[in-house]
């Protein structure tokens, strides 16, 4: 059996994967460079808040579960919000036996931020609001020291190779266009998200769901690909598709959203108020601005050393012109989170047996129909270790399989025809659903043959039919009031 374990990803989930498969060879693929090099292009290296553990006094498992489940709309999958949240310690030591540096208070222990959902403070941070970067970092450090991890990056996986009913390869294609096949024991797809698919978001414009696009051509199921989180607070600027984050950290500390008037938006409407869920505070911004309020976030009264508490933040407010110091910060929501992937178990199985998938990309229903906030690093710490070494012990010989066919998602669509799928992508599935809407952008999609062809194409239609088929308002999933109704009534 000499074929690798084939990981597709190198993101914190595909990193943590990778380091747990040892002593078994894997071959690490992934398109942009290793974060050190410069240039990463996975969401990890962009995450600002931090990770959630319960650590505080006072603090439990229990609790953080409970947030969770609160979070998620109970639509979680409990035992796997359970194992994420009873493995959080453990996760941090781990993390820092990696050489992750995490900031600390006046007396020396870790520092605890809170964040929208949590009851109480529980969020680890590094380098103020860089923790995504400072984790990448250590753990690329980590892999390129390892003997077991080959790793290729600017190469992109564009179909699975499928031995009989086993996926037993990839078929990855360089930046100079060259395609070469890839023999493995088993793949794990560790892609990330699908923010890149909207007209506005926090993600890398490159997270197209590209895993989503190879696991479906293998015919491997998918799970509550509906549920997408928007972030309420990017910084509403005419950047292109990528919108710089105000995390919600910032709120953490006391930061308030207002409508133009001054007015706060979330008093009255939930008893955390600026530190609601994510869905229901998104869902206030979107309100706030279709009907003309305007939405800003206020900071000025914080009092914060911001060059070392959110650095992050201040360079991007002054790069677009804005001091959060000194003026309010003109938000809006954006695509940032996709709660729905590959259906998988805890091990990180899909059904399409040799198919794996762990981090944004999978779904083994830890986060329900809303992420609770910083669940997302942790989830690829712990889930990253047990679907690495579950797949590594459990790989199969390829070999042994007879016939073989490439799972091919489809094309990549050309910029203006990208630019055209994420505005109906925009409109149709955003914070606010209606019916007709996603109705046209289904019929947009499917009769134009370039978009439905392409990779982006048809995760964008899997996402679309699983919003039609979700008939009631349930976290991130919303339907506009009239349409909440009807579907009762024709319940
Ligand atoms: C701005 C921002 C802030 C965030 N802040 C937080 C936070 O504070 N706390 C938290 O818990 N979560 C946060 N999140 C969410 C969290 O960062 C992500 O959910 C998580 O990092 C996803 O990790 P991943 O390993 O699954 O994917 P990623 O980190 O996105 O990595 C995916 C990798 O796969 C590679 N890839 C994709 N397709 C292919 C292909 N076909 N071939 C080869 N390579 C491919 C990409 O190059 C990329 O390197 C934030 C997200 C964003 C965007």
């Amino acid at each position: 059996m000499n074929a690798p374990l084939i990981i597709v990803g190198a993101g914190i989930a595909g990193l943590c994967a990778a380091l747990a498969a040892a002593p078994r060879p894997v071959l690490l693929l992934n398109r942009s460079p290793p974060v050190r090099d410069g240039g990463s292009d996975a969401a990890t290296a962009l995450a600002q808040g931090g990770i959630a553990a319960a650590l505080a006094a006072g603090d439990s498992a229990e609790a953080h579960v409970a947030d969770t489940l609160v979070a998620g709309a109970q639509h979680n999958e409990r035992s796997a919000v359970e194992y994420l949240c009873t493995q959080g310690a453990h996760a941090i030591e781990w993390l820092q036996a990696q050489g992750v540096e995490f900031d600390r208070d006046a007396i020396g222990a870790l520092a605890l931020g809170r964040e929208g959902g949590h009851r109480c403070a529980r969020i680890v941070h590094a380098g103020g609001d860089a923790s995504g970067a400072r984790v990448l970092a250590a753990l690329t450090r980590r892999v390129q020291a390892a003997r077991h991890v080959r790793w290729r990056s600017g190469v992109e996986v564009n179909a699975l190779l499928v031995r009989g009913d086993a996926v037993a390869g990839v078929r990855v294609r360089s930046l100079g266009g060259r395609e070469q096949f890839l023999t493995a024991s088993a793949v794990l797809l560790a892609t990330g998200g699908v923010g890149g698919l909207f007209a506005a978001t926090t993600n890398p414009e490159s997270a197209q769901g590209r895993g989503l696009a190879l696991a479906l051509a293998a015919h491997a199921p998918m799970r509550d690909l509906e549920f997408v989180q928007f972030h309420p607070t990017a910084l509403a600027v005419q950047s292109g598709v990528r919108l710089p984050l105000l995390t919600e950290a910032l709120r953490g500390a006391g930061a308030v959203l207002r409508d133009a008037a001054g007015v706060a938006l979330m008093q009255g409407v939930h008893e955390l108020a600026d530190l609601a869920p994510r869905d229901i505070v998104a869902r206030c911004v979107f309100a706030a601005l279709q009907s003309g309020r305007g939405a800003f976030l206020h900071c000025e009264h914080l009092g914060l050393d911001w060059e070392h508490a959110f650095p992050t933040v201040l360079a991007q407010c002054h790069a677009h012109g804005f001091d959060p110091r000194t003026q309010p910060l003109p938000v809006q929501p954006a695509a940032h989170f996709h709660m729905g992937g590959i259906a998988v178990d805890l091990d990180g199985r899909s059904s399409v047996p040799g198919l794996y998938a762990v981090g944004e990309v999978a779904c083994n229903g830890l986060h329900g129909a809303n992420r609770l906030a910083s669940n997302s690093l942790l989830e690829g710490v712990v889930y990253g270790r047990r679907v690495g070494a579950h797949a590594a012990k459990s790989a199969t010989d390829p070999l042994r399989r007879r016939t073989l066919w490439i799972a091919d998602p489809g094309h990549a669509l050309e910029p203006e025809a990208l630019a055209r799928l994420r505005r109906c992508v925009g409109e149709s599935l955003g914070p606010l659903r209606a019916r007709q809407r996603i109705d046209a952008a289904r019929h947009f999609i499917g009769a134009d043959a370039n978009l439905a062809g392409s990779a982006q194409g048809k995760v964008a239609l899997a996402m679309l039919e699983a919003a039609a088929a979700r008939r009631e308002s349930l976290g991130a999933h919303h339907w506009e009031v009239n349409e909440a109704i009807d579907a009762t009534q024709s319940a």
